[in-house]
């Protein structure tokens, strides 16, 4: 596989590589693809593939913060006196759990605050089990310093979580804070920007794509918004990209919490893709625009980290024609997502089939990790998951 090549400014931004040498892998879904062409009259057909970001290296349960991470971790160095880093997340949260390795790998100490009114945990039947086993063993068992909470005060925009800071520091510490997703770290949508051209990249080399018959590109991509930074950068990166190459690929995010609205949310993508453009040579704010923001709130459920019927039946079907593993909080939902838009062309307006030339339409879902939560939402896929007719 050829290297990436950025160009000037991004390529000049310090970069610490935590994946493997190689892109993460992209694969045909060959069920799934099967599944939504089924009873279809629809011609040409559509081509669903997915990015593996929960293989793109050997860390702990990999998944899409170490994209991020990979240009944190410069500014972290930088900063010669940093004794632990600091974050926070709902109980189940994936996030802390890729802090508290990347932490390791830097030879730091990992503090990490796990919120309980955040999440799944109302909603479980097992509470204990949900407050112990997935994501918070793992924390354990890095060696994190976990604190399980039910202050419902979070770090947001307005800025990190100062009463723990100021503890910390107390005792001598000297923390560094990512706050919940990396999302509002001024660096946290470079990882993604930089995927965009990986993608581009792997696009040229993937027969199953070239040979498709389509566009040779992935037309529609699908991908989790949580905290954004990985939907925002991937805007970025393609919109990058895109001045020098004619395409129109089209990144589609699937909202996971109904908590903000989407207007809210498209409004504060917007914002994050920005701000990462502007790092990376999109120096006009025109450059991104409101046009370029495409999200899909039909998923979110009841709740960010709750597991409902259909997201549990999500899982199954993945399971079960793509022996594809997918998480119970995000990946899942995006499923949904996609296979909803394949299947009904429920949304995105009745233009989302018709390719110009008629051609097959190429789709790539982004698998950004997580799989790890699952054990904590057995007691409610037990319940609710029943298989779906295949
Ligand atoms: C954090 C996370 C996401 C969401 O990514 P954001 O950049 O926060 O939007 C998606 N999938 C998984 C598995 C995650 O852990």
């Amino acid at each position: 596989m050829a290297a990436i090549t950025l160009p000037s400014p991004f390529s000049t931004i310090p970069l610490y590589r935590l994946s493997y040498d190689s892109p993460s892998p992209v694969h045909l879904l060959s069920g799934l693809t099967q599944y939504v062409n089924k009873n279809s009259s629809r011609q040409p057909q559509i081509r669903l593939f997915s990015k593996r970001e929960d293989q793109a290296g050997s860390l702990t349960c990999y998944g899409n913060k170490y994209r991020k991470f990979e240009y944190i971790i410069p500014d972290i160095l930088a900063r010669k006196d940093v004794t632990t880093i600091v974050t926070e997340g709902a109980l189940q949260s994936n996030h802390t759990v890729q802090v508290a390795s990347m932490a390791r790998v830097i030879g730091k100490k990992c503090t990490v605050l796990l919120h309980m009114g955040i999440g799944g945990l109302r909603k479980a039947v097992d509470k204990d089990t949900f407050l112990k086993v997935g994501n918070v063993q793992l924390n354990r068992i890095l060696g994190a310093d976990v604190r399980i909470t039910d202050e419902t005060d979070t770090g947001d925009e307005n800025g990190p979580l100062v009463p723990i800071l100021d503890q910390l520091k107390a005792q001598g510490e000297h923390p560094y804070w990512i706050s919940s997703g990396a999302s509002l770290h001024p660096l946290g949508g470079l990882g993604y920007a930089r995927c965009a051209f990986e993608i581009a990249l792997q696009e040229k080399e993937l027969t199953a794509l070239t040979e498709s018959g389509g566009s040779g590109r992935f037309d529609y991509i699908f991908v989790a918004c949580g905290s954004g930074s990985t939907l925002a950068g991937l805007i970025a990166g393609f919109k990058l990209l895109e001045k020098t190459t004619q395409s129109n690929r089209q990144v589609i995010g699937i909202m996971t919490s109904p908590t903000k609205s989407r207007s809210y949310q498209e409004e504060r993508i917007l914002r994050l893709a920005r701000k990462t453009g502007h790092l990376i040579g999109l120096e006009d704010e025109n450059n991104i625009t409101a046009q370029d923001i495409h999200l899909e709130d039909a998923f979110v459920g009841e709740g960010y980290g709750i597991l409902d019927h259909k997201t549990a039946e999500a899982i199954n079907l993945a399971a079960q024609v793509d022996s594809l593993l997918l998480d119970p909080v995000y990946t899942a939902k995006v499923m949904r997502g996609m296979l909803a838009w394949a299947k009904d062309n429920r949304w995105l307006g009745d233009s989302a089939f018709s390719n110009q030339d008629n051609s097959t339409t190429n789709a790539l879902f982004i698998h950004t990790g997580g799989q790890i939560a699952l054990s904590a939402y057995e007691d409610v896929w037990s319940r609710d998951s029943r298989d779906v007719a295949l």
